[in-house]
């Protein structure tokens, strides 16, 4: 079923969901399972599954030469996809990127898609590849997330790349698109970024899940912005919660976001990792709590291969 029609079939009440991420290569899909299994009893309509691009790795040769080589180190997207959908019965949302894929891997993979009865996907461009300082194009791929979003539709419309066919799928594929409440690091301001937005929405994009953000105020402005330039989808507010110290440097630097003076306070003076989390617990079931009274129609937990932090936040908030 569509992301739409589930927050449609909600009837105002907010729903939860998560995203989880492929294991690395080798690692069996048991462990994905284990950090799933938690999250069942709070009934997400729908679990994303992300994507990593590809990345060079360096083999050491035995004659002191290194050889480089060009690999994903988690591959598996849309078969995880498949394999959770077969064993839990929820919706699946692959993430489909630009980068490191040109349109032809692109319109096969959404081939596959059709095949597995997957309804939803996540158009995203995705990031610069480790090492290079912009992103670039693949050659043959596409430049922006709104351009992915054209070639989903068309596809939904029989146009396919080596011309038209006509197909036997009435089903549209729901899009989702990305937000960045606090704007996305290469957009000069937050007004531009969110025209940018809403080109992915004119494309043809059914919903936005945002970026993690760690203040409210940040997503309130972002949506009441994004209404006011006639943004009217579903705008999914995306949450993180702090587990460990680390975190405190990694999320700003991946993610590229700022966390509030208040909760960087906490996690340094606090005496150990589990303090730590029950910090983070903390911070985002009072985040979570007010969503829900904003009207969020779903609150989207990014797991990061974790689970048991998330399960006691819906715990407390569902
Ligand atoms: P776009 O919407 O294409 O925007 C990229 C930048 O270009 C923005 O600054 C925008 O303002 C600007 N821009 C857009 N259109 C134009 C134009 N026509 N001219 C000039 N500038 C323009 N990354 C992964 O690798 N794998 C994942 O699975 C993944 N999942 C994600 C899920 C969510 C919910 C979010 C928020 C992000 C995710 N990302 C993922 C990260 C994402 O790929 C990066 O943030 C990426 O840098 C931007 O992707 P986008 O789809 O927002 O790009």
């Amino acid at each position: 079923m569509k992301i739409t029609e589930h927050i449609k079939n909600a009837k105002g009440k907010t729903l939860f969901s998560a995203e989880i991420v492929p294991p690395t290569k080798g690692t069996s899909i048991e462990d994905l399972y284990k950090n799933i299994d938690p999250l069942m009893e709070f009934k997400p309509p729908f679990i994303d599954v992300t994507t990593s691009r590809e990345e060079y790795v360096f083999i050491e040769r035995g004659n002191g030469l290194m050889e480089r080589k060009i690999t994903r180190m988690r591959p598996g997207t849309i078969g995880i996809c498949a394999a959770i959908q077969h064993k839990y019965n929820v919706d699946t949302v692959p993430h489909v990127l630009c980068g490191g894929f040109t349109k032809e891997e692109t319109e096969y993979l959404l081939i596959d898609c059709l095949y597995l009865g997957i309804d939803n996907v996540m158009a995203l461009r995705g990031d610069a590849m480790k090492g290079q300082n912009h992103f670039q194009p693949t050659e043959g791929g596409h430049a922006y997330a709104k351009d992915l979003v054209r070639h989903i539709n068309d596809l939904c419309d029989g146009k396919y790349l080596s011309g038209e066919i006509t197909h036997e799928y009435n089903n549209r594929f729901c899009i989702g698109v990305a937000g960045y409440p606090e704007k996305h690091i290469e957009a000069p301001s937050l007004q531009y970024d969110l025209q940018k937005l809403k080109e992915k929405v004119d494309a043809g994009a059914h919903y936005v899940v945002t970026q993690m953000f760690f203040e409210n105020k940040k997503l309130f402005r972002f949506v009441e912005q994004a209404r006011a330039i006639g943004i009217n989808v579903p705008i999914i507010p995306g949450i993180k919660p702090i587990a460990t110290k680390n975190h405190l440097k990694m999320l700003p630097k991946v993610f590229k976001i700022d966390l509030p003076e208040e909760l960087i306070k906490e996690v340094e003076s606090a005496k150990d990792n589990n303090t730590i989390k029950q910090i983070g617990i903390e911070w985002a079931v009072n985040q979570c709590k007010e969503l829900i009274n904003f009207g969020v129609p779903v609150l989207h937990f990014y797991s990061m291969g974790k689970s048991d932090n998330i399960k006691q936040i819906a715990k407390e908030v569902f």
